[in-house]
């Protein structure tokens, strides 16, 4: 109920918002002006963007068991005492190896040309000299789906499906399924290959990777992603109504060679309620095209930057500030699910929690998912980021971004920050996704954004559970 007197007030206006407040701020006027000195700070500082070209610049793209995480989680940590945390230290995680190896791809027939194509990531290669089989075409995956049994025995199959563009991202759900499942579905009909339309929005002659999985029992078959434009140009061969011949070569491998990563964590530790903990998280892993700029280059440099301003306060907040650079995102979330089972037991003392993930773009909104009672302190917070351009989302049911999500389903309450993602997955996953394309100035506004909110939970004491 309270949820939807929300909704109503959130339409009212910020003004409205703001009326109930005059009796009841948590943050005293001396604390809601250094609140205003660090969104002034941040908002002329270019810390995140020198962080992000730095990382970008001296390391580079990072996936896990590359000699670039390696690096990264040395970078991460560097920076982290550079920056003034009062603790650094890294908790490891360990995986088999994946290496993506070369990969080609062609149409052979009617008309030969060359694709574009990058493996999806987790994908196993194809035998040496390559696989060359007539396509069959789905234009979803539930056609894929719907497909007998069979019925692919010697092809490969083709997912053209398009992936929509929205300011929030929601055409990416619809799109992933084919990246992540598609390749056992299409095996389960007797596929040798899968290739699909690069869950993407643009229309770059790049290929978009990301994790895949196969079922248990099921045939393990190559599985790529063609550039968008070379989707359409396969497309419109099939078009033609004529036989098409395709040619896909991949030396991809799963090892069995383990290696190891690791999750690094810094502090800012509280004054009075040390034990309670603010915790903001990017994850400092990449895929291993790309530099992995915007993801999530760009949630690094904004979540140390946020710690970094609060700890050069005169005095510490009253809780700690977190800062936590998840291992192994995209390959399976492995630091944030080693985190949760590490930190059981300390769960409750996580207090409020949100990660950025979701590359440039100047944050519009903000959506909680916290107590009912913390909402009081949600609207103040709101009312504080209003003249940043952010106002507050109707619902109370947020759960935080990439990996954090993990530590809201464990309990934590979360707060989600929705940037403009019209262009983010023009870029995402790509050997596209460079520091050219992070806006440095709407990154001022998002650093000062989280800022702002790692401030306020940490000061005012709320606590967001109730
Ligand atoms: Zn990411």
């Amino acid at each position: 109920m309270f949820v939807k007197s929300l909704g109503i007030m959130a339409l009212v206006g910020a003004a409205t918002l703001l009326a109930p407040l005059s009796q009841a701020a948590s943050l005293s006027a001396q604390e809601q002006a250094e609140l205003k000195q660090l969104k002034d700070v941040t908002l002329n500082s270019d810390l995140s963007y020198r962080l992000i070209e730095s990382l970008t610049t001296e390391v580079g793209n990072r996936m896990m068991g590359t000699p670039g995480d390696e690096k990264a989680v040395r970078w991460a940590q560097d920076k982290m005492k550079e920056l003034g945390f009062d603790k650094v230290w890294t908790e490891e995680i360990t995986d088999e190896l994946w290496i993506r190896g070369e990969a080609e791809a062609k149409i052979v027939s009617p008309y030969p040309q060359k694709m574009v194509v990058l493996a999806l990531g987790g994908s196993v290669g194809t035998p040496e000299k390559g696989i060359t089989a007539p396509v069959a075409h789905f234009a979803t995956l539930d056609d894929l789906k719907a497909a007998k049994p069979g019925s692919l025995d010697g092809k490969i199959a083709f997912v053209s499906y398009r992936m929509e563009r929205h300011i929030d991202g929601k055409g990416y759900g619809p799109a992933v399924g084919t990246r992540v499942i598609g390749a056992s579905i299409a095996a389960e009909k007797g596929a040798l290959a899968l290739i699909m339309r690069s869950v993407g929005t643009d229309n770059n002659r790049t290929a978009h990777t990301g994790l895949m999985r196969y079922k248990d029992g099921v045939k393990q078959i190559p599985a790529a992603a063609l550039s968008n434009p070379d989707a359409d140009l396969l497309v419109n061969q099939l078009k033609r109504g004529k036989p098409v011949n395709f040619h896909l070569k991949m030396s991809s491998s799963r090892e069995t060679e383990l290696v190891t990563s690791a999750n690094v964590i810094g502090e800012i530790t509280g004054s009075e309620k040390p034990e309670e903990m603010v915790v903001i998280g990017a994850h400092l892993d990449s895929w291993d095209v790309g530099t992995g700029a915007l993801d999530d280059g760009l949630g690094i440099g904004m979540v140390l930057s946020a710690a970094h301003y609060i700890g050069k306060l005169p005095k510490r907040p009253k809780r700690t500030i977190r800062v936590i650079l998840f291992a192994a995102e995209e390959t399976g979330l492995l630091g944030a699910k080693d985190y949760v089972k590490r930190h059981k037991n300390d769960m409750k003392q996580h207090m409020i929690g949100a990660e950025w993930d979701f590359g440039s773009g100047r944050i519009y909104q903000m959506n909680p998912g916290v107590g009912a009672s913390a909402l009081n302190g949600v609207r103040e917070l709101a009312g504080y980021l209003a003249p940043l351009g952010v106002s507050l989302a109707p619902d109370n049911d947020a759960r935080a971004q990439s990996d954090m999500g993990l530590l809201s389903d464990a309990g934590m309450p979360s707060i989600n920050f929705s940037p403009d993602g019209m262009a983010y997955f023009d870029y995402h996953h790509t050997e596209n996704d460079t520091l050219d394309k992070v806006n440095a100035e709407d990154l001022k506004q998002t650093t000062a954004v989280y800022t702002m909110f790692s401030y306020f939970a940490a000061q005012s004491g709320i606590d967001f559970r109730k």
